[in-house]
């Protein structure tokens, strides 16, 4: 899990002097590629290509030696390796998230973090209530991690079980009260935990537990908090945090979903249109090569195979020999996505791999298609 510490030691490695070895490495374990700790043969493979950029550099091969072995000891617990390692400095920065991230090593003048910190920054914050008559729950959703912050226990006077005769007349009196219990109950929860949800930055909010609850709480919800109201869902109050995020990551999934789709869309749109945007591998490496690419997508799991000039750091497609600018022959690069992946965040863009109906819209054109900046 990302903590606000982590972020903050991350910070000091990013304007460290000297060079930093930063590594993004898909350890997904739902990818069979990756099982057998397949995942360390994939590092390795990246760092001789980066030690081969970088030729007679003694800092980076014992840099390498040092994370390589740093990897052994990595549970495959997520599904990416983040690591920065600072060998003058002695400091090492190591934690596994659970978003896909496209592998990537890098060797620069501070660690290279703008993938990770956009991550954190377009991860949305789920804060998601459970209220029924008399508990409430507060817990958050981040980055696929879910923490619980608070339950709170209201005093509320029993529910009027079926009258017996001699109870009849108190019977009204005796739900009026249990309905203004509810009531209050309903109020203080939005009160204390809006406060709390203010805290915690949450961008998005869930509310579930008993649905007649659930819903008068979200009526009663401080305005701002309303807005970010996505849904309430009858997920049981007593439900494990597991159950939870469960429901809670289904709902996430489908709004990164649709925002997918529009991007796709807005790429196709612009595609047709002979505007700032390209599909296929050739016009997209061209662009990326002309550093013209403002936003990379591509499909899910995607493999291409590609070449690449390590002289002029350009890319190419599979099919060529040799490199058209320096004429020198040209590397084969197995993992094309990750390398295109990496050479657009070096230049400053960003990258999205999409899903889903998103991934349908895109296949129908391109595998890989880019918004390029205008
Ligand atoms: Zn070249």
């Amino acid at each position: 899990m990302i903590r606000h510490r982590d972020v903050e030691q991350l910070q000091q490695l990013s304007q460290a002097p000297g060079q930093t070895l930063t590594v993004y490495l898909d350890i997904d374990q739902t990818n069979p590629a990756n099982r057998r700790r397949q995942f360390e043969t994939r590092l390795k493979d990246l760092l001789k290509q980066l030690k081969a950029a970088h030729r007679d550099d003694k800092e980076l091969a014992a840099t390498c030696s040092e994370v390589e072995e740093i990897t052994k000891s990595i549970k495959p617990s997520g599904r990416t390796l983040v690591l920065a390692r600072h060998r003058k400095l002695g400091v090492t920065f190591r934690n596994v998230i659970r978003i896909a991230m496209p592998s990537g090593v890098y060797w620069t003048n501070g660690a290279f973090l703008r993938p990770l910190l956009e991550a954190l920054d377009e991860n949305e914050r789920f804060g998601i209530v459970l209220v029924d008559q008399k508990r409430a729950r507060l817990l958050t959703v981040f980055m696929g991690e879910i923490e619980e912050h608070k339950d709170l226990v209201s005093q509320i006077p029993p529910r009027p079980e079926s009258p017996s005769a001699d109870k009849l007349r108190s019977q009204p009196r005796m739900q009026r009260r249990h309905d203004e219990s509810v009531s209050s109950h309903v109020k203080f929860v939005a009160r204390e935990f809006g406060k709390l949800m203010e805290q915690l930055e949450v961008d998005r909010l869930i509310v579930g537990g008993n649905v007649g609850v659930a819903s008068e709480l979200a009526g009663a919800l401080p305005k701002r908090l309303r807005g970010r109201l996505v849904e309430v869902l009858p997920i049981p109050v007593a439900a494990t945090p597991e159950e939870i995020l469960t429901r809670a990551g289904g709902v996430q999934t489908r709004l990164e979903r649709a925002e997918e789709l529009e991007v796709v869309r807005e790429i196709l749109k612009e595609v047709r249109r002979g505007g700032r945007a390209v599909a296929g591998l050739s016009a997209t490496l061209e662009a990326i090569n002309e550093g013209r690419v403002w936003k990379l997508v591509y499909l899910q799991g995607l493999k291409l195979e590609g070449g690449v000039c390590n002289t002029c750091n350009m890319l190419f497609d599979p099919a060529d020999e040799r490199c058209p600018v320096c004429t020198r022959k040209l590397e084969r690069e197995p993992h094309m996505v990750d390398r295109m992946a990496r050479t657009v965040l070096e230049r400053g863009g960003h990258v999205d791999m999409v899903h889903g109906p998103a991934a349908e819209a895109l296949r129908a054109v391109a595998e890989v298609a880019a918004l390029m900046h205008s």
